[in-house]
């Protein structure tokens, strides 16, 4: 790979990815489930690990109503800073490379575990974002949710409509999905006949059981992934790479060009 770039997948990656775009081509109902790997492209710290501490609290710390009720401003605290963080960076290739795909295909719908808002930003309009919005709010007194993205959010926040406290509009630890989004997702992953599950590890519930569902109801499911996940082997198809790479691929083969940089150009031929 003397002149290879490493960002381009290997003659193995590349048939597969040939194969998704022939099936995408043909295909009237299109499901995507994303999780932290595709905004890890733009930037976005995954929140898992060391990668997720602030002042030394675990999200799971932060992320609760228990904790929210026993120290609001803490948990606002720890939002502005996510906030912040997440107002830096920008939705990348794949988030747009889905915006395609969304006009392209007949019957499309988004899932998505993050809250970063990125899909939105980058022009998704079929979705949900199961696990909620970080530039929402909710009032704790009356429901009312509406968008809000001052930077800092002034602490503690109260609604206009009643003066009750607001929370971030997240599905927090502890707490279940919202049944609109629930069932909109469910729907979607039965009636689907391609499945893409991008840059999520598959092992949060219940995200972890859609790729089954799909599966049993008769959906041809590819994994693109940084890293195998426990579900590899459970999927028609497992890709390995940055999704920001892989994704756009899915859509439109890369530039001739750049296929002559690889060193293995067999597979052009075939
Ligand atoms: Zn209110």
């Amino acid at each position: 790979m003397a002149f290879g770039d490493s960002s381009l997948p290997g003659s193995e990656a590349r048939a597969k990815l040939k194969e998704v775009r022939n099936r995408l081509t043909s295909a009237q109902a299109v499901t995507v489930l994303t999780g932290a790997g595709i905004s890890a492209d733009s930037g976005i710290p995954t929140f898992r690990g060391a990668d997720g501490l602030w002042k030394n609290y675990r999200p799971e710390e932060l992320a609760s109503p228990e904790a929210f009720s026993r120290n609001p401003s803490l948990v606002w605290e720890w939002y502005n800073w996510r906030r912040e963080l997440i107002a830096a960076k920008r939705p990348n290739a794949a988030h747009y490379a889905l915006v395609e795909l969304e006009r392209r295909i007949d019957r499309f719908w988004l899932i998505t575990q993050n809250v970063d808002g990125f899909h939105r930003d980058a022009g998704s309009r079929k979705l949900s974002e199961i696990h909620g919005n970080i530039w929402m709010v909710r009032c704790t007194t009356c429901g009312g949710v509406r968008e809000n993205r001052q930077i800092p959010i002034p602490i503690l926040p109260t609604c206009p409509d009643c003066q009750g406290l607001l929370r971030p509009h997240i599905v927090w630890f502890g707490e279940s999905l919202h049944p609109l989004d629930l069932d909109h997702s469910l729907a979607a992953l039965r009636a689907c006949e391609i499945l893409l599950i991008i840059g999520t590890s598959g092992v949060v519930y219940p995200a972890a059981s859609f790729g089954p569902i799909a599966k049993e109801h008769g959906a041809f499911v590819v994994e693109l992934n940084l890293d195998p996940t426990p579900q590899s082997a459970l999927v028609d198809l497992a890709i390995q790479g940055h999704a920001k790479d892989l994704v756009p691929q899915l859509l439109s083969p890369p530039p001739l060009s750049s296929h002559f940089l690889d060193s293995d150009r067999d597979s052009l031929l075939g």
